[in-house]
């Protein structure tokens, strides 16, 4: 029998040749000829009478089959609303993680995505747009995206470019002027725009890009992009991971964001409320997930959509619960897609006056105001 600890440890204990009671692994006479435990030799720490190799980024790296040179950071995608932060995240991760819609302001908690390439990782954080705040959730949202911009080591300010350069774009450029982090461009949509527009469009952003007052011209690239088509998505993420520092995983190369799931299907489910209702109800929803329970090989799933007044609420039930019924489907269908297995989801429509205003509210629904 080996008196090697780490056999004995990877084991299951044998009847015939376990050690008595109470021996731990380490306890073990060490074989002749290896060094004594005791001091930590170099290169390991004691943890709880155990040593530990101390962690060599190098090693590291060789171990999760990284080259030299692998590259990562945060990177925050920063735009008006609706100019297709949301879709150009699902778009370069390739997996729904965040919800999209022709509503503006639908994105309402910065989310990470992770996007990982054989040599780089990319942490992007999904920003609510900048805009002018109306009430005290709008004024959570534009903190929110400002905060962004402090905690990162790119920004990618996107833009409508089938449009041309308006005011709303200024205001955001002279924000971020004011900050040391390198930003670069993406002109968005460009398949909405003919070939012979796309130089003049450009212009109108690089115009806004020009010296003014006593800013300096800011030298930002442009990149032309559709996050519907995926049309320049490669060539962006290229650019952008060449920009990040050196450095280690930040997640798994496996994982695509690091959302809780209860925050994602609560935004699964907002999602179908947004693209089944009309104007009087986006802005007055929230959902609170109430419980998942692992129900054998199913999920099932119990939600309340807070809406404000009860008007919204007969909206949302729908005659004979039709609409909550549309929105529960589309919900579900969404949240087997995102999770890969059977859903069962249970939805009820509760009336919270004022829910938008009451910063307590806000903050248990996880809006933070940091
Ligand atoms: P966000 O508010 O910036 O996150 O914008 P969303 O990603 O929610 O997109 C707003 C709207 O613009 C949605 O209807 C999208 O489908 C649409 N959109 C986003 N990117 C593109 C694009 O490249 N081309 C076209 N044609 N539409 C887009
Ligand atoms: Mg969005």
């Amino acid at each position: 029998m080996t008196t090697n600890p780490a056999n004995q440890q990877l084991n299951p204990p044998d009847p015939e040749h376990s050690e008595p009671e109470g021996v731990e692994p380490e306890q073990v006479q060490p074989e002749e000829g290896q060094p004594e435990e005791g001091l930590p030799e170099e290169g390991q720490r004691e943890q709880g009478g155990i040593l530990l190799p101390i962690p060599d980024p190098q090693e590291s790296a060789r171990l999760l089959g990284q080259s030299a040179g692998f590259r990562s950071g945060f990177v925050a995608l920063i735009g008006r609303p609706n100019v297709g932060k949301s879709t150009l995240l699902n778009q370069l991760v390739g997996t729904k993680v965040a919800i999209t819609s022709p509503v503006a302001q639908t994105t309402r908690n910065r989310l990470r995505a992770i996007l990982t390439t054989p040599t780089a990782q990319l942490v992007l954080l999904d920003t609510p747009g900048i805009h002018k705040p109306h009430h005290l959730l709008g004024e959570r949202l534009v903190q929110s995206a400002r905060g962004a911009i402090g905690e990162v080591d790119l920004v990618l300010l996107l833009v409508d470019g089938s449009q041309p350069a308006g005011r709303g774009d200024g205001f955001i450029v002279e924000l971020l002027a004011r900050s040391p982090v390198p930003v670069h461009v993406a002109l968005n949509k460009q398949d909405l725009v003919n070939p012979d527009q796309r130089l003049e469009l450009r212009e109108t952003y690089q115009q806004l890009l020009a010296g003014e007052g006593d800013r300096p011209a800011l030298n930002w690239p442009l990149h032309p992009v559709s996050a519907l088509t995926g049309e320049g998505s490669n060539a962006l993420v290229e650019t952008l991971a060449a920009q990040l520092p050196e450095g280690p995983y930040l997640y798994p190369p496996d994982a695509v964001s690091d959302q809780p799931e209860q925050l994602l299907m609560a935004e699964l489910i907002r999602e179908q409320v947004l693209s089944h209702t009309r104007e009087e109800v986006p802005h007055s929803v929230a959902v609170q997930i109430d419980r998942v329970v692992d129900d054998g090989p199913r999920t099932a799933v119990l939600a309340t959509v807070l809406v404000e007044r009860s008007s919204q609420k007969g909206i949302l039930i729908g005659k004979g619960g039709r609409m909550l019924r549309t929105i529960g489907q589309g919900a579900r269908l969404q949240m087997e897609k995102v999770f890969s297995g059977p859903v069962y989801l249970e939805l009820f429509v509760k009336v919270v006056p004022g829910w938008r205003r009451s910063a307590a509210r806000l903050a248990e629904l996880g809006y933070r105001g940091d």
